[in-house]
């Protein structure tokens, strides 16, 4: 397993990962399979979606944020259930194709690390399984 480590910056984020990916697939010069890409984080998630127009990733978080409401009356004492809720919402992981040593990823497509209770050490555990 591969672990790619970073520090998240605000609250709420969404980093385009896509290129940390791809350098990953280079670097130990994967050729063909699957690739898992895992966010082992309660209050965090990994998404695919447009990377060609940033107010995509605008609207993503402006939507989320009055889906689940930081100041709803939740019970768990952290204050950080609409975070937990986002993760649940988005998901944990992707699954991704690596062909011809390339990313598979449709035209307009980039894989998205999302932060919900930051600033945050963070890490994405990816694995590799050639086929
Ligand atoms: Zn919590």
């Amino acid at each position: 397993m591969k672990i790619i480590r970073f520090r998240t910056s605000k609250r709420e984020e969404i980093i385009d990962i896509t290129g940390n990916i791809d350098n990953l697939i280079k670097d130990n010069k994967w050729l063909s399979g699957i690739i898992l890409v895992y966010s082992p984080h309660t209050t965090a998630g990994i998404t695919v979606n447009e990377n060609a127009d940033p107010s995509v990733k605008e609207d993503l978080s402006n939507f989320l944020k009055k889906l689940v409401p930081q100041n709803h009356c939740f019970s768990h004492a952290e204050a950080n259930s609409d975070s937990h809720i986002k993760g649940t919402l988005c998901g944990f992981s992707q699954s991704f194709i690596i062909e011809d040593s390339k990313l598979q990823l449709g035209t307009w497509q980039g894989i998205y690390f999302l932060e919900f209770d930051g600033p945050r050490s963070r890490e994405i555990w990816v694995k590799f399984t050639p086929g």
